[in-house]
């Protein structure tokens, strides 16, 4: 059974994403939390992982404690957990389920614990979101969401095709390239956030200029790979800038 379920997710891997495929989730929240370790595992082969006794492991692995409770997530289906990445590459990624890994390179790069708690926010905001499991939907494509509904087949046996298939599907997640809707819905979710989180949203747009500026001056390759998965980067930081514009607060008070 579990080969066969296999063979017919892979048969979906061709099927190009449609509009109405973008809206729906084949996998549910139980999925996703058991996708969300078996993702975990391979990350842990594919990048390195900062040990918790590091200095920087452990205080991300505490701010993000403080955020999540802040932001009344410590109840939620997603056990949150916070680690960092090995790479000088100026970035970050969320699996689904709650794993947020964040690289060495953006510690250093980013100028005040606001702006790595705005990251850190937005990551949230895309495991809130479930842009990693919506991503995988359109990866499948219809036909498997139609396979797995006419098969009657035993919850386990789905379980185990679909998280073969997903660690099929790691590199991508961790170079997850999200829609444009997914990327405005992760940085709504910091607008949201921030504030709750005991941050001023300013940070965020800060953080967002900063590389901006940096890669019209020619970024290193370290800043570019952010571009990479994260584009249309000038029309978010004007939403955010007009998140923070004084009518606008006004109107959210
Ligand atoms: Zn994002």
């Amino acid at each position: 059974m579990r080969s066969h379920l296999i063979i017919v997710l892979m048969c979906g891997l061709t099927i190009s994403s449609c509009s109405a495929i973008g809206r729906i989730n084949m996998f549910s929240v139980d999925d996703e939390r058991r996708i969300g370790r078996e993702v975990a595992q391979e990350v842990r082969r594919t990048v390195q992982i900062a040990s918790y006794s590091d200095s920087l492991s452990s205080y991300i692995d505490s701010i993000g404690a403080v955020v999540i409770r802040r932001c009344g997530l410590l109840s939620n289906h997603y056990r949150f957990n916070f680690n960092l990445v090995e790479s000088e590459a100026v970035n970050a990624f969320a699996i689904p389920g709650g794993g947020i890994y964040i690289n060495r390179g953006l510690l250093d790069f980013a100028e005040t614990e606001g702006q790595l708690v705005s990251i850190m926010i937005h990551e949230i905001g895309h495991v809130m979101h479930r842009h990693g499991t919506r991503a995988m939907t359109r990866a499948f494509g219809l036909n498997c969401m139609i396979s797995i509904g006419a098969d009657k087949i035993d919850k386990e046996s789905r379980y185990q095709g679909v998280a073969a298939v997903a660690t099929m599907l790691t590199s991508q997640l961790t170079m997850m390239r999200y829609s444009r809707d997914a990327e405005h819905q992760a940085d709504k979710f910091v607008i949201d956030n921030m504030e709750k989180a005991g941050f001023d949203l300013q940070e965020f747009a800060d953080f967002m200029k900063l590389l901006i500026d940096k890669s019209a001056k020619g970024g290193s390759n370290k800043v570019m790979n952010w571009f990479s998965t994260h584009p249309k980067m000038k029309e978010r930081l004007n939403r955010i800038n007009k998140a923070l514009s004084p009518t606008n607060k006004a109107l959210s008070m």
